[in-house]
């Protein structure tokens, strides 16, 4: 008697052959048998007759570290599809941490991920210390399955203390950090995460930054020893700059026999040799036998935003940022203030802001006047005679701050140069940032989106490719035991979808962070069911009470 047979659809079982019609059986957790008219007996049976039929589809890029706590279904990733999540990422993570540099800690994911402070002191309780720990804080109610990186910023604090943001270590210091980079990977962590771009909330670098060449050196070694992968975000920003750590991570990656990955990788129009470069290089290291995956996101850069909280989109204005971290009343008084205002439109460009925030798109809130929803901010500027930058203030300041700005396709956007790299056989396919940058963009739906956009509609990748890359690929890439495939005696992680309608929802924003924090959110379409370890974890547009998620085994 099977636990699950999933009934007529047509298999596209992870390994990018033709997909065939077959039924799918689960037992005990795992894929029992894939075949034609499978006999036997079911206690449940799902009718998947028009339907394909993959495996799990796997997200290596995310930061759900903290959501996991209280959701562990990390929603809405699940409902997409999602059966496996890769927190820890940009050398943050939730453990090892002591309690004493747990506000640090809190300060980096509120900066670089832009998550409320009440996630972290309202939905769970702090039981924890060493990475065991975590992961049994985990496990408790996990509804999907978690490959964690370990951050080098918190394995720094760790030995270093205060000192992990000030300067490089020592050999003793050196060697400590290796030490417990072991114990965590012993207790099952995937790799190491480290990032050479992130800023704490008051702008310093993270603790990871200041690590020299040797010390990263020695931590690879120690990955070494298991074989398993170091993350990094290098400057994504400049491609000279990313092909040097591409070389690097190549260095590390012949010496220490481990996989690497970077992230991101985005392709603009403002330079177009970019990412060609970058894959150019990585195609070459993999010809010297080193593995250096970079990671490209499918979806276009839309970034969503308000002057009630800062925004990665003001990045590049410091003095913006500094206004924008001030509480609200200061906020509100410095931005009424006409000599700031004219400094502040001043930093944004000799246009008055235009070309920056010209095609910005009024996109509501709770305050927005209906009439300018859907407006561009040109438009709504020349109307009030104002420079663009200064009508985004007065508009704000106008309605509470409370009005949302959209600004739709920064890059990243241009189908006809994205799906031939997505379809590249180095690209690895992630870097959703699932779970982070609540307050400017959805960060779900991107494996809808490779279906709508790159298979139906562009035809970059063929369905099976497709699947491929963010099931079987993903978990060879990673060293995930057993994960990624349709086959007898592996996971079932299983997902049921509609190849004619896959896609992701629009962006809306929803209250449901802790302390009723805002993010925003897609949701899926076109997935029917979506099966983890053999339970059934989602149907019919709504969760069940399985809680079948576990970390995952590695190779
Ligand atoms: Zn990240």
């Amino acid at each position: 008697m099977y636990d699950i047979l999933i009934k007529g659809g047509r298999v596209a079982d992870g390994s990018g052959a033709p997909a065939f019609v077959a039924d799918v059986a689960l037992k005990d957790g795992r894929i029992a048998a894939v075949g034609p008219a499978l006999p036997g007996e079911a206690r449940r049976v799902i009718d998947a007759t028009g339907r394909m039929v993959a495996p799990g589809f796997i997200d290596p890029h995310t930061h759900f570290d903290v959501q996991l706590l209280w959701d562990g279904a990390a929603r809405p990733a699940l409902e997409h599809g999602i059966t496996c999540v890769v927190p820890g990422n940009c050398s943050l993570s939730l453990a090892p941490l002591r309690a004493g540099d747990r506000a640090a800690v809190v300060g980096m994911f509120q900066q670089i991920e832009e998550m409320p402070p009440a996630a972290f002191t309202e939905a769970f309780k702090w039981t924890w210390e060493d990475f065991p720990g975590y992961l049994a804080a985990l496990r408790r109610n996990l509804k999907i399955n978690v490959a964690p990186l370990v951050g080098h910023s918190v394995i720094r604090l760790w030995v270093m203390g205060a000192d992990a943001a000030r300067r490089t270590a020592r050999p003793d210091e050196i060697a400590a950090m290796g030490d417990l980079l072991r114990q965590c990977l012993e207790a099952g962590a995937v790799g190491l995460s480290t990032s050479f771009v992130d800023t704490d909330e008051n702008g310093r670098p993270v603790p990871s930054r200041f690590a020299a060449f040797d010390e990263l050196d020695a931590l690879c070694a120690v990955l070494g020893e298991f074989g398993r992968m170091l993350q990094i975000v290098p400057e994504f920003y400049d491609v000279d700059l990313t092909i040097a750590r591409i070389d690097q991570l190549a260095e590390l990656s012949l010496r220490h026999g481990i996989p690497t990955t970077f992230s991101p990788v985005f392709d603009s129009h403002l330079t177009p040799a970019a990412a060609p470069r970058a894959l150019g290089r990585v195609e070459e290291q993999f010809a010297l036998g080193a593995r250096v995956w970079p990671q490209m996101q499918t979806r276009p850069i839309d970034i969503s935003f308000s002057l009630l909280r800062p925004s990665l989109f003001f990045a590049r204005l410091p003095r913006w940022v500094r206004v924008l971290r001030l509480p609200l009343d200061q906020r509100i008084a410095t931005l009424t203030d006409a000599a700031m205002a004219e400094k502040m439109v001043a930093d944004v460009g000799p246009d008055g802001g235009d070309q920056y925030m010209g095609a910005l798109i009024v996109r509501g809130g709770d305050r927005a006047p209906a009439e300018i929803v859907g407006r561009t901010l040109r438009d709504i500027a020349a109307e009030r005679g104002e420079p663009v930058a200064r009508a985004l203030i007065s508009l704000s300041l106008e309605h509470g701050l409370d009005v949302a700005f959209l600004a739709a396709s920064r890059g990243h956007d241009d189908t006809s140069r994205i799906g031939p790299m997505l379809a590249h056989r180095l690209v690895h396919i992630g870097a959703s940032d699932g779970g982070a940058h609540l307050a400017s963009f959805a960060t779900y739906g991107d494996t809808g989106y490779l279906f709508s956009e790159f298979v139906r509609r562009s035809g970059a990748l063929s369905l099976e490719a497709a699947v491929k890359k963010i099931t079987a690929d993903t978990a060879e890439i990673w060293g995930l035991k057993d994960r990624g495939r349709l086959q007898p005696g592996w996971a079932g992680d299983v997902v049921v979808f509609d190849p004619q309608t896959i896609g992701r929802g629009e962006e809306r924003p929803v209250f449901d962070m802790p302390g009723g924090g805002m993010r925003y959110i897609r949701d899926a379409v076109g997935i029917d069911t979506v099966v983890v370890n053999g339970e059934v974890a989602w149907t019919a547009g709504a969760y069940t009470d399985a809680a079948a998620g576990a970390i995952c085994l590695l190779n």
